[in-house]
């Protein structure tokens, strides 16, 4: 019965990360268009960029403790997630407000990954894993540190937007 138990943490755990990773891949697939677009707020695209760099290391620790578990991300998932990501972005991209859209879209997808790491690293701490603990509290504190930081940005973001707007409507007159 003990044996079991932790058979089964462990599976929850493995399947847990290949969540995560796919979950990455799925910000990576929603940043790209957004950074290719994204023309007149510096700061945003400093932001998302640097973010898109974490994202990077983020996937490269969650690819690391799968392999010392001797596990694989889900190639499946990976795809599946990215595709959602992409058309995520992409629904916004029409729109004259993308902008904030897509400064909704991230704190929700911040929000999302801090709860799936909380969740992660009680699936750690259940399987045994403590030092996949500290790598997923890695991941876990830039994913606050963006949430937090897109909070304190969006009255900024929605300042300008409308700022541009205005600057807009007198050009035409
Ligand atoms: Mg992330
Ligand atoms: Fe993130």
């Amino acid at each position: 019965m003990p044996h079991q138990q932790t058979d089964d943490a462990r599976s929850v755990f493995v399947t847990g990360l290949k969540n995560a990773h796919a979950m990455e891949k799925q910000a990576l697939a929603m940043v790209g268009p957004q950074l290719k677009r994204i023309e007149n707020y510096p700061e945003v695209r400093e932001r998302l960029e640097q973010h898109a760099a974490e994202t990077e290391g983020q996937v490269s620790r969650l690819e690391t403790i799968l392999d010392q578990l001797g596990e694989q991300p889900s190639t499946f998932k990976d795809t599946v997630l990215s595709a959602v990501g992409g058309m995520a972005a992409l629904g916004h991209a029409p729109a004259g407000d993308e902008i904030l859209k897509n400064s909704f879209a991230n704190f929700a997808f911040e929000n999302y990954e801090i709860a799936a790491y909380n969740s992660l690293i009680i699936l750690a701490e259940a399987a045994g894993e403590t030092e996949a603990v500290e790598v997923l509290q890695q991941n876990l504190s830039e994913e606050q540190n963006m949430a937090s930081w897109l909070e304190s940005n969006l009255a900024s973001v929605t300042a300008q937007y409308v700022a541009r707007r205005e600057m807009g409507e007198t050009a035409k007159h």
